[in-house]
């Protein structure tokens, strides 16, 4: 079975000071019901001091998923692979 997935960046830390970023492959849909994801774009994360690009999407479903909580879901994924 083939799934969606997209290669995104998204910051690696809470507070990435402008350059911790992760370059991550995803099963693109939404964390909370498993529809779709809306198509990823370039937007800027703040941590409070600096500034880093990374990728940002908006879902049709109208779930938002915090960074956080992709890369809770990326380390599981991580863990299971091990
Ligand atoms: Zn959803």
């Amino acid at each position: 079975m083939s799934e969606t997935t997209r290669t995104v960046t998204i910051p690696a830390c809470a507070e990435h000071d402008g350059f911790h970023a992760m370059r991550v492959t995803l099963p693109w849909v939404c964390l909370r019901c498993g529809s779709p994801r809306g198509e990823p774009f370039e937007t800027i994360s703040y941590d409070g001091s600096r500034r880093l690009g990374v990728h940002g999407w908006i879902n049709p479903c109208g779930h938002i998923e915090k960074y956080s909580e992709v890369r809770a879901a990326v380390a599981a994924t991580a863990w299971e692979a091990a």
